[in-house]
């Protein structure tokens, strides 16, 4: 018996159309990496490209290779991270250049291969930083040898709309844009992710990176959330024990029951991607009913208090993630976010696309 995901992509390519509507005039990308957010970068591009989707981003080189052979030529595929010039052999991918180091490497190499220039306005993580970019701007005979297909920065706390760190970014970005010579006001920007897409329309920009709402997490926290769920997870009861008051359950005798009880073993574990973090905290749904994790998440196995489900029997199936346990509900349990929930998903799951 195995755990199922179910990942449902009429959902994804919804969610999809409904932030390019919401961007518009604007274009809205995919944000696949990490495997499609854990959902399968395959079968979710697919399902975009259909959709409509034609510029993707992916984190690695080898990400964007196997987007580029289940999705075939013709979209933009986009490397967050990189890579040398020529690394991506014949799949066409599109380098974002992250430093100056990489904007002279990419030039020096011909530059002829369309790229993507990544401004740093705020994460001081990838990007141009401020120094940089004052280089750049001195140095216009570099930038005539790009191809440059976007100008980029990334957001820092675009899911705190009040955050005055938004505005400064944009800001920041537009001057910067405004500085590279000759080039910088035509590119096209990209600016805004997720919940970037809901600070207003001056974020949208010529493409958005759009990730997590794609995949039904929320990008408007604490508001309620206007994507539909993608992600369902169900893993089969192996057995049900009957206990009497007393007896603890699992690793670390963490939990004892207090009442006469049937524990039903569930298999998945943290082995899954079910985070040990959840232990004593995690809820399942059985037959349409709450039932309460009890003791240490294991490494193949979950122990949940089935006593109020009387009818429950081995075999049947617990929902772990899904409609009253959202990716978004779960990590707030596990105190994580939701990206850690869904990326986390592991690979013993048989998987249906829907
Ligand atoms: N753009 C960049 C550079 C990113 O690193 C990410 C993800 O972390 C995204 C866009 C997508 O962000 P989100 O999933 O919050 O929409």
């Amino acid at each position: 018996m195995q755990a199922v995901l179910t990942v449902d992509l009429g959902a994804i390519a919804a969610n999809w159309v409904m932030l390019r509507d919401r961007a518009s005039p604007g274009a809205v990308a995919g944000v696949v990496k990490a495997d499609g957010y854990g959902l399968g970068a395959g079968p979710v591009g697919r399902a975009l490209l259909a959709a409509g989707c034609r510029h993707f981003f992916v984190a690695q080189l080898a990400e964007g290779m196997a987007l580029r052979a289940a999705l075939g030529p013709g979209p933009m595929i986009a490397v967050l991270g990189g890579f040398a010039p020529g690394a991506d052999e014949d799949a066409a991918l599109v380098p974002v250049l992250n430093s100056l180091a990489d904007v002279a490497a990419h030039a020096t190499a011909g530059g002829d291969g369309p790229a993507i220039l990544h401004l740093d306005t705020g994460m001081a993580r990838l990007g141009l930083d401020a120094t940089e970019q004052e280089r750049l701007a001195s140095e216009p005979g570099l930038l005539d040898r790009l191809d440059l297909r976007f100008v980029m920065t990334h957001l820092a706390c675009a899911d705190e709309p009040d955050h005055p760190l938004n505005a400064a970014q944009a800001m920041r970005f537009s001057a910067a844009r405004a500085r590279l010579p000759g080039h910088g006001p035509k590119v096209r920007a990209s600016l805004a992710n997720s919940s970037g897409l809901f600070l207003g329309p001056a974020f949208a920009s010529d493409l958005a990176r759009p990730g997590c709402a794609l995949y039904g997490i929320n990008p408007t926290p604490g508001r309620p959330n206007p994507m539909r769920q993608v992600a369902t997870l169900h893993a089969p009861i192996l057995q049900i024990r009957e206990i009497p008051p007393g007896t603890t359950v699992g690793y670390g005798a963490s939990w004892t029951a207090g009442r006469a009880s049937r524990i039903a073993t569930v298999a998945a574990g943290y082995a899954d991607g079910y985070l040990r973090a959840l232990s004593g905290r995690g809820t399942g749904i059985l037959a349409g009913r709450p039932v309460a994790l009890v003791g240490r998440v294991s490494m193949d196995l979950l122990t949940f208090d089935v006593t109020d489900v009387p009818g429950a029997m081995p075999g049947d199936p617990i929902q772990l993630i899904g409609p009253g346990n959202t990716p978004d509900e779960v990590a707030a349990r596990a105190g994580t976010i939701g990206y850690e929930i869904l990326t986390s998903l592991g690979a013993r799951y048989r998987r249906d696309y829907v």
